[in-house]
């Protein structure tokens, strides 16, 4: 197949009938358009994560549920012909609502994963329904069928050989006759038990399924016309980017943007699968176009901020000129498969934040055992409320260049700098209530106040 996209759209673009109706249109209007990965409607993964931790009160359960009920069949209501899908719906209700009570006794990654996959199985039956209605020739498929990923539930590996052939013997053909409608955020392993990629993994999965079936196009539909200079709900003066580099728009996603779940530009680079981002809710905007080569390269590009930071702190004076300490530190890590994000050293401490959490939300944590192996050796102190400031731009090596960062942060209390490790990002730690005006007075010195 020649010219072939697939377009994603998240929990937003499909929280209601109109919205839902909306991404219909934009389907419609590129024929080349033939993959649809769809997230849960806005919402409905929260609400879904809620349960799978476990909610002791049958009330409260009951009071989720119907929240949950409402929300979808809010949409069914307004379809043409809802028989079908208010059955498969309500059907998934239903065994939503047995998996809530078995968690609410004892949770586990598994069944939390087994819970919230729920989300997107419901938005794409309705969706479907939705598109063939307005007379697209549409097929849901269940991506679990493809998508193989490892068993880490929560934040599971995707096997991206398996998914590639997978993919061609499943996907690939019935995207010749329909528009398929899959599902984001969800997979399943070898033992056919359902994953997930973690929370806001369904651009990841677009990006994958786009690879697997030799997309030439991935379309990302949010909330936002584009990708901005910064988180636009933060500084409302943010400017939207026409054009932005892989390595660029990576940085971006892994320190936080929340546009991008942070591995989705992998699939796409390895294929060099052009990438935009654009809004569902006013398309004409146009958006922002991510490719290998672009014309601009500006030495300021973006700010991102990722809170829930958890930072541990590992002090000894027997680090002081001797070697093999921070080899050790790295060995008790790996045993608790604790996968480190920053680090700085001084010459009798060692800070590094851990790595983000999976899909059942919240904090990173350094688990108690791995504590007690650290205490050994060391002291250990962990700090929770922080968040991650991180600068994206070009040859940040340049001369003057952090000067002209740090004086305009000097009424902020900053933790954890790290730069020079990649002329494409710095950044640092600073306290949560601080970490909004951090970045709103980031962006009004160097990009608001720049380009006057
Ligand atoms: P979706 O449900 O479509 O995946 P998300 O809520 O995950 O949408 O991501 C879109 C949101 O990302 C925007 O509403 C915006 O608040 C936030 N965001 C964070 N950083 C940026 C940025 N640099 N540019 C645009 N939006 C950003
Ligand atoms: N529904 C999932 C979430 O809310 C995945 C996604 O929307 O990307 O995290
Ligand atoms: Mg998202």
């Amino acid at each position: 197949m020649s010219a072939f996209n697939v377009a994603k759209f998240g929990g937003t673009s499909v929280a209601n009938f109109e919205a839902m109706s909306r991404c219909s249109a934009i389907i419609e209007n590129n024929p080349q358009t033939r993959l649809v990965v769809s997230s849960a409607c806005s919402g409905v993964t929260n609400l879904l994560v809620e349960l799978a931790n476990g909610v002791q009160d049958a009330e409260q359960r009951l009071n989720i549920m119907k929240q949950l009920a409402d929300i979808h069949d809010a949409i069914i209501d307004q379809l043409a012909d809802p028989t079908k899908v208010e059955k498969e719906v309500h059907s998934m209700l239903d065994s939503i609502a047995s998996a809530a009570e078995a968690a609410s006794f004892q949770s586990s990654k598994k069944l939390t994963d087994h819970l919230v996959a729920c989300g997107e199985l419901m938005s794409t039956y309705i969706l479907t329904q939705l598109m063939r209605e307005r007379g697209v020739n549409t097929i849901r498929f269940d991506i679990r069928e493809v998508l193989r990923t490892d068993n880490n539930y929560g934040r599971a590996e995707p096997q991206v050989e398996e998914i590639a052939k997978l993919a061609q013997e499943k996907l690939a053909p019935l995207c010749a006759e329909y528009v398929v409608v899959t599902q984001g955020f969800i997979g399943s392993d070898e033992q056919g038990n359902t994953t997930t990629l973690g929370r806001g993994g369904s651009d990841y999965s677009a990006a994958l399924i786009a690879e697997s079936v030799k997309a030439s196009g991935l379309e990302i539909w949010t909330d936002v016309p584009g990708i901005y200079t910064t988180d636009p709900r933060i500084a409302p003066k943010a400017a939207p980017i026409p054009e932005i580099s892989f390595s660029e728009a990576s940085e971006m996603a892994n320190f936080g943007a929340k546009i991008l779940h942070p591995s989705t530009l992998v699939p796409a680079l390895r294929h060099e699968i052009p990438v935009f981002v654009g809004s569902s809710k006013e398309p004409e905007k146009g958006g922002t176009w991510i490719r290998q080569q672009v014309e601009n390269s500006p030495q300021f590009r973006a700010l991102a901020l990722r809170c829930n930071q958890t930072m541990v702190t590992l002090r000894s004076a027997k680090m002081f000129h001797a070697y093999g300490f921070l080899a050790k530190v790295f060995e008790i890590l790996a045993k608790y498969k604790i996968s480190v994000d920053l680090i700085t050293t001084s010459e009798i401490s060692v800070s590094l934040t851990l790595d983000k959490t999976d899909t059942s939300g919240g904090a990173p944590e350094l688990p108690q055992e791995a504590r007690e192996e650290l205490q050994e050796l060391c002291t250990v102190e962990v700090e929770h409320n922080l968040c991650l400031v991180a600068l994206i731009g070009n040859h940040m090596e340049t001369k003057g260049y952090a000067k002209e960062v740090f004086s305009t942060l000097g009424d902020f209390n900053l933790r954890m700098i790290c730069y020079g490790a990649s002329d494409h990002n710095l950044c640092f730690l600073v306290d949560a209530h601080e970490s909004k005006a951090v970045i709103q007075k980031l962006h009004l010195d160097l990009f608001e106040n720049r380009y006057k």
